[in-house]
């Protein structure tokens, strides 16, 4: 079977790996000349993560991976600062994922927002299950219809949980910001810290198998 691939983002570089090991040629178009300088570091957990386990690339990401302890604002001189501002959150909701032969994985159908902090990791998993129905599928069409059945819920459950997030992460107003500091530092102790993970994280989801 052949695949075209577009966009080396990390949801296509997934999907493209977990297809070749399962036999299909695949070509990525990229349309950005080379790898950007630029970039971010990224919180990896949820159904990503799983992913990551079930295809054994978990050690590697321990290796090159930090364990951030403690996250701070700073400015451009690195003085400290209450927040962050955000001109726009965005997420991307489409009523079908897929027409005939071709499908969308990523940000591109399912993005959740910075306030939910999982869409890289939700694309991993996008891309894990696309493929898996694709190696097990009768047809193409059921594998792409199977694909969207089990990662929609799981991404309108983060988008709802990103959405009712939205106020105190990113504050309409400046006289908000020591309220989110307070319940940044709260969200620290014990207990706590478990309700405010799940209020974050959303409902566990078991889609990797
Ligand atoms: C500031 C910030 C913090 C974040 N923090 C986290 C986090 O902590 N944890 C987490 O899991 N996620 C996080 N995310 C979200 C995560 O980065 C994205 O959800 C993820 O990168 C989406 O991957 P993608 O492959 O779907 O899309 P993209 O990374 O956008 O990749 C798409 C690629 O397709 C290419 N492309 C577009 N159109 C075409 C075309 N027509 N032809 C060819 N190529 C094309 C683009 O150039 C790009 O390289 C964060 C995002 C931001 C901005």
């Amino acid at each position: 079977m052949k695949a075209v691939i577009c966009g080396a983002g990390i949801g296509g570089l997934a999907l493209a790996q977990r297809l070749d090991t399962i036999g299909w040629d695949v070509v990525v178009l990229e349309r950005s000349p080379g790898p950007r300088t630029h970039g971010y570091m990224i919180d990896f957990f949820g159904p990503g993560y799983d992913a990551a386990e079930a295809v054994g690339v978990l050690p590697r990401l321990h290796e090159v991976g930090y364990v951030v302890t403690e996250m701070t604002y700073r400015d451009e001189e690195g003085r400290r600062r209450s927040g962050m501002y955000y001109d726009q959150v965005a997420q991307v909701e489409l009523p079908q994922w897929s027409r005939d032969r071709v499908t969308l994985i990523g940000d591109a159908c399912q993005a959740v927002s910075v306030v939910a902090g999982q869409g890289a990791s939700l694309a991993i998993a996008a891309a894990y299950v696309l493929a898996d129905r694709l190696s097990t599928a009768p047809s193409i069409d059921s594998a792409l219809a199977e694909y969207e059945r089990v990662l929609r819920p799981v991404v309108a459950d983060k988008q709802e949980v990103a959405r009712k997030g939205v106020r105190w992460f990113v504050p309409e107003a400046r006289w908000q910001l020591p309220a989110r500091r307070t319940a940044l530092h709260l969200a620290r102790l014990p207990l706590l810290d478990r309700y405010v993970a799940d209020a974050v994280a959303g409902k566990p989801s078991a889609i990797i198998s």
